[in-house]
């Protein structure tokens, strides 16, 4: 069980369940998908050869609006880790009181292994091939792990040549130009860092004080390591998926960051003052503040004992299992949970919505501002609850989360 991640969010409703004391029929309901289509994409690639490829959309619940959340394209995706990722959209929005539900996509592919043509066809397949199940009233997808504002633009263009007009409100992370929002690239990594100032503070810790590991260095690591570094915070490691480097005098993250937005990775950069470790031991690296940004299932039972910080701040979504949470938990390390630390990133992508059906655009002052607004209210909702009943954080985030949930439920009834 303790590497599946529709298994893992299914323990965590059953963990929240408990502590709430959830009605039986509920909980069942919640542990429950509402939808999934699965396709299949077939591309003539460039060689003039077919490959076929498997995409999901998954709908956990729509109970409170629209399904919303991101699309990830990687060779490790599989329905579990969608439905999984769509429950945790649930909760994440719920938390945040959006009016939206939560929903998850994917396809099966390395998209560094296609060219700029065949993504670009395999977006619109795919697009085409889930037509039905998204829109601005339905379902609005937004960017994850490997897809960007480019492939958030195939998205909309396919589905507004379907309907014959422009529909951007049907994705979210566009670029700005087709009515895409401001600030909602380093939404991620500035609700991350809205929260953790916020935690430093609750703790009487300075956060430039702190120092900081960062896994994962894409859009979510590169914004919080970058807004942390600003700070003037020592960024002791980061990572990516060809290894980390460490520096305990701190890494230079500007260098870095222009590094790696050229395509290259990490473990090619050149510096003598750094040194090249695994990710393995990027986890257990000393530090502060832990900021696993990377994947699911980073830290397990297997490798819990050797964390070795005070904080650890989800950037990825579910980073941690249940066994995990429990052994940090009475280790005194403080988890800010991912569907509070990384909600930063659907908060903007709501934003961006709301102007889209509006018509009306924001500039970045406001867009941080009520992100800022949105997320430390949460914050002090979950925070109240952690220091109210003594549980660990998500168990308090889940604690409001999932009872704003099972009240819709329960008021809209289950038809018929
Ligand atoms: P990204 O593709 O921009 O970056 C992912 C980073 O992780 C890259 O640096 C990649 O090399 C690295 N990586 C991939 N596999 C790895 C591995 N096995 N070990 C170590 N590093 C690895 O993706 P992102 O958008 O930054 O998303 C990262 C995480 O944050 C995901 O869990 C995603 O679901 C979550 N998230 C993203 C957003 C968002 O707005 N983009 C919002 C909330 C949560």
């Amino acid at each position: 069980m303790d590497l599946n991640p529709f298994e893992m969010a299914k323990k965590q409703i059953d963990i929240v369940a408990e502590e709430m004391g959830l009605d039986a029929n509920i909980t069942r309901y919640l542990k429950r998908i509402e939808r999934a289509l699965i396709v299949s994409i077939p591309i003539i690639m460039d060689d003039g050869s077919l490959q076929i490829f498997e995409g999901y959309r998954v709908h956990h619940s729509t109970v409170r609006g629209p399904g919303k959340g991101g699309l990830r394209f990687s060779p490790d995706v599989n329905l579990d880790e969608i439905k999984a990722l769509a429950t945790w959209m649930t909760w994440k929005c719920s938390l945040l009181k959006l009016p939206l539900g939560g929903a998850k996509g994917g396809i099966c592919v390395n998209p560094r292994e296609l060219s700029r043509k065949e993504l670009e066809k395999l977006t619109r397949r795919f697009t085409t091939e889930i037509i039905n199940i998204i829109g601005p009233d339905i379902d609005i997808p937004a960017p994850d792990v490997n897809t960007n504002a480019q492939i958030m633009a195939w998205i909309m263009d396919t589905y507004s040549m379907q309907k014959g007009r422009a529909v951007p409100g049907v994705v979210t992370g566009k670029p700005i130009e087709i009515g895409g929002s401001v600030g909602r690239n380093s939404a991620t990594g500035m609700g991350l860092y809205f929260v953790i100032d916020k935690m430093c503070e609750k703790l009487n810790k300075k956060l430039e004080t702190q120092s900081i590991v960062v896994q994962g260095f894409g859009n979510v690591g590169g914004w919080i390591a970058s807004l942390l570094y600003e700070r003037g915070c020592k960024i002791l490691a980061i990572s990516d998926i060809s290894g980390g480097l460490y520096n305990s005098e701190g890494l230079e993250i500007d260098k870095l960051l222009e590094w790696t937005q050229q395509g290259k990775y990490l473990k090619d950069y050149k510096d003598d003052r750094n040194k090249l470790i695994t990710n393995a031991e990027l986890l257990a690296t000393e530090c502060d503040i832990l900021v696993p940004a990377a994947l699911e299932n980073q830290i397990t039972r297997e490798n819990v004992e050797d964390i070795n910080c005070k904080i650890i701040l989800e950037g990825a979504n579910g980073p941690t299992t249940p066994e995990a949470d429990r052994i940090l938990f009475e280790k005194g390390i403080h988890v800010i949970p991912d569907i509070l630390a990384n909600a930063g990133g659907v908060c903007v992508s709501y934003f961006e919505y709301v102007q889209d059906i509006q018509s009306y655009f924001w500039d970045l002052d406001r867009i941080n501002e009520e992100l800022k607004r949105i997320i430390i209210e949460a914050f002090e909702d979950v925070f109240k609850i952690y220091k109210e009943r003594n549980v660990p954080l998500r168990t308090a985030a889940y604690i409001i989360a999932v009872s704003r949930i099972a009240r819709a439920y329960d008021l809209r009834g289950i038809f018929p």
